[in-house]
C-alpha cells in the first residue's frame, strides 16, 4: 500500500515539475523570442520558432508514403476523397499538444506557419503535391474575430511556401458556429457539422484537386463535411491533410 502512495506522490511531483517547466518556458519566450518554442534552446541561423532537434523529435506519421493509412480510413465513407495524411501523431499531454494549444488559443499564429512549412517539405513530391490549391477549414466569422486569425489558414500559408501551391481561403465559408466537439461521440459530431459550410465562389475550385487542411484530425467529421461541400462543385477532387492526428 505504501508503495502505491509513494508512486502517487511521485506522479504528482512529476506533473508539477512539468507545469513549472512549461511556465518557465513561457517566461523565457517572453524575453528571448529567439529561443525554441518547445525546448527553449537558442535558435541558430536558418531556424525559426523551433530548433532542429524539436522538429526532428516530432512523432511524424509518414502516412503520405502509405496509401491506406489511419487518416484516409476515417474518410472511407466517401470514396471520392482521394488521399489523406497528417504530419505527426497528436498525443494528449505531450509537449506538441502544448504547441497546438498555443497556436489555437494563445495568439501564436507563427507556430502554424512554421509547422506548415515543415509539413509541406515533408510531403514534397508525394501525391499531395499534385493538389492545385490548398483550402483551410474555415472558422466561423465570430470565432475568427475573437482569435484574430484562422490557425488552419496559417498552416496553409506555411505549406504554400514550401510546396508552391496557392491558398484559397475565400471560396468556402463557415455559416454555423458549432459548439466544441470534444464531449460528443462520433455520430453526434457528424450531425453537429452537417451543412455548416457554404460555397461562395464555385468557379475558383471547379475542376481542381483541392487539398483540405486542418490543425488536428480526431474523428474526421468536420473535414468530411467540409470535403463533401467542396465535392458538390463540378469536377473537383479532394484530399485531406492535418498537422496532427489524434490516435489512441
Ligand atoms: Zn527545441
Amino acid at each position: 500500500m505504501k508503495f502505491y502512495n509513494f508512486e502517487l506522490i511521485f506522479l504528482q511531483k512529476k506533473e508539477s515539475l512539468k507545469k513549472i517547466r512549461f511556465f518557465l518556458q513561457d517566461f523565457i519566450n517572453l524575453f528571448f523570442p529567439n529561443s525554441c518554442t518547445v525546448c527553449g534552446r537558442t535558435l541558430i541561423k536558418g531556424e525559426n520558432v523551433f530548433c532542429t532537434f524539436c522538429i526532428n523529435d516530432l512523432p511524424r506519421t509518414r502516412f503520405h508514403k502509405q496509401p491506406d493509412n489511419p487518416v484516409i480510413q476515417l474518410f472511407y465513407a466517401n470514396p471520392r476523397i482521394l488521399y489523406g495524411t497528417a504530419y505527426f501523431i497528436y498525443k494528449k499531454g505531450s509537449r506538441f499538444q502544448k504547441l497546438i494549444h498555443q497556436l489555437k488559443y494563445k495568439g501564436c499564429p507563427e507556430i502554424g506557419i512554421e509547422l506548415g512549412k515543415h509539413f509541406g517539405n515533408d510531403i514534397l513530391g508525394s501525391v499531395f503535391h499534385s493538389a492545385d490549391v490548398l483550402v483551410p477549414v474555415p472558422l466561423h466569422p465570430e470565432r475568427f474575430k475573437k482569435r484574430g486569425y484562422n490557425q488552419s489558414e496559417k498552416i496553409c500559408e506555411g505549406m504554400s511556401v514550401s510546396m508552391s501551391i496557392p491558398v484559397d481561403f475565400k471560396s468556402v465559408i463557415r455559416t454555423v458556429n458549432t459548439q466544441t466537439q470534444t464531449r460528443k461521440n462520433k455520430e453526434e459530431r457528424h450531425k453537429n457539422v452537417e451543412s455548416i459550410f457554404s460555397i461562395q465562389n464555385p468557379e475558383m475550385l471547379k475542376n481542381k484537386h483541392v487539398l483540405v487542411v486542418d490543425d488536428i484530425i480526431t474523428t474526421g467529421s468536420t473535414m468530411l463535411s467540409f470535403a463533401e461541400e467542396i465535392l458538390k462543385i463540378e469536377g473537383t477532387k479532394v484530399s485531406v491533410a492535418a498537422l496532427g492526428v489524434a490516435i489512441d
